[in-house]
């Protein structure tokens, strides 16, 4: 069999990436970057011990018994600081967030008690001590690590941030990507239209699954099947950390993708994984840049960068979870497998009695785009599969969502 499991190419892939040091950038960029170094508290939060609740500030010896009257002597709001002392008999109107005043050991909720016409508050029920108190400190501590470096930066760590007052985050670099399509049967979008080429979809599907990512690439255009040409277009991908190149990566007379690239001093690490759709895959590294050759079929370029692409730009990132979630679903029809590669089906998810189901997105070719476009996920058939029955459990991986895992799900 020609070229590396798909498990083995993945493999190889992780191993060649790395981190690319830190930037900072502005708290209001940070969602779903990593954090690239560790954050501490700068402060106790809360800063005092304050109230759970909207009531009153007692001393819990005084409601052992209940119903029992206590004078109010004052008000105190979230943002106040208490004025005087809660002594035996006496309360003070707290408000959710306020301080605690000397003297009270214990809060009372504003629905167990009762006003009184004459200003006096009547207790209806027994508390222990620290009922309803929020202790000074619980939620951070001054040099407490509360973030540590390899976070992935979530709305909720987005508020952590705000509450140590990080208006500036150390972030891994996120890499810098180009895309370059290959093939002179190639339109580009803007080109005038002509019924006899071929659109440009993979220079946008992969822009997109890049976007998806949070990386902004940047498209080369479309480089002839012509040596000179090519080699001058790799020449400004190699500019980039990362270069993805569609087409041309096959045995066609007219593939020179891998060629040039060699000549250009990228290190091929491998061609051909054995996987459909995306066999004729290639990987390579040169000094400055991790290169891609990905299979001009529009599916198998999308399924490519699904399967290993992601994955590298998640590790550089400094992500943990470089891969796609999986879920278990039940196939709703036969699906044939003759090949000795992994297979990517693309599948719609539907739930059904609590249970997923997943249903194939009609034909399968590697140049049916639309197989893609109404995916939800990819169904992963394994090599060694004789064919997958109706009602059978498959491993399908999620192809929206931002919830990622360590390691690749299915037996690829
Ligand atoms: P290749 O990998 O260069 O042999 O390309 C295989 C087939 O994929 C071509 O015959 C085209 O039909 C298609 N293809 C190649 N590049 C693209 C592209 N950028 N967008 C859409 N289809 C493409
Ligand atoms: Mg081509």
């Amino acid at each position: 069999m020609d070229g590396l499991t798909v498990a083995a190419a993945q493999r190889c892939v992780i191993e060649a990436m790395k981190q690319l040091g830190a930037e900072s950038v502005p708290l209001q960029q940070a969602l779903g970057r990593v954090l690239a170094e560790d954050v501490q508290a700068n402060r106790d939060q809360p800063p005092y011990d304050v109230s759970a609740m909207d009531g009153f500030a007692i001393r819990s010896a005084d409601v052992a018994n209940v119903p029992t009257v206590l004078e109010v002597i004052e008000d105190i709001k979230a943002g106040d600081m208490p004025t005087k002392v809660v002594g035996a008999g006496q309360c003070a109107r707290i408000m959710t967030g306020a301080p605690v005043p000397q003297g009270a050991d214990a809060v009372i909720r504003v629905e167990d008690t009762q006003a009184l016409s004459d200003g006096r508050v009547r207790i209806d029920v027994s508390v222990k001590t620290r009922n309803d108190i929020r202790d000074r400190g619980e939620n951070m501590r001054t040099g407490e690590v509360v973030l540590q470096a390899g976070t992935t930066i979530t709305p909720g760590v987005v508020g952590m941030l705000a509450m140590v007052k990080a208006a500036q985050v150390s972030v891994y670099r996120q890499p810098r990507v180009a895309i370059l399509s290959t093939g002179d049967e190639l339109e580009g979008l803007s080109d005038p239209f002509d019924a006899n080429k071929i659109p440009d979809a993979n220079s946008y599907a992969l822009m997109a699954q890049v976007q998806a990512l949070g990386i902004a690439p940047v498209l080369l255009g479309i480089a002839r099947d012509e040596p000179t040409h090519l080699k001058e277009m790799l020449q400004r991908g190699l500019q980039f950390d990362v270069l993805l190149v569609s087409g041309g990566t096959s045995v066609g007379v007219h593939d020179y993708v891998r060629p040039t690239l060699e000549a250009l001093g990228v290190q091929m690490k491998f061609w051909r994984v054995q996987m459909k759709p995306g066999h004729p895959m290639a990987f390579g590294v040169a000094p400055l840049t991790w290169v891609f050759g990905i299979p001009g079929n529009p599916v198998s370029s999308m399924v490519c960068f699904e399967e290993f692409i992601g994955p590298a730009l998640r590790c550089i990132m400094g992500h943990h979870k470089h891969f796609r979630t999986t879920v278990t679903a039940k196939l709703s029809r036969d699906v044939k497998h003759k090949h000795i590669r992994t297979e990517f089906v693309r599948v719609m998810l539907r739930k059904e009695a609590g249970a997923l189901v997943a249903t194939p997105t009609g034909d399968q070719g590697s140049g049916i785009l639309r197989s893609m476009a109404m995916a939800e996920g990819l169904m992963v058939v394994p090599a060694e599969s004789k064919g997958i029955a109706a009602g059978e459990q498959v491993t399908v991986q999620l192809l929206d969502g931002t919830a990622f895992q360590s390691e690749a799900g299915g037996e690829c």
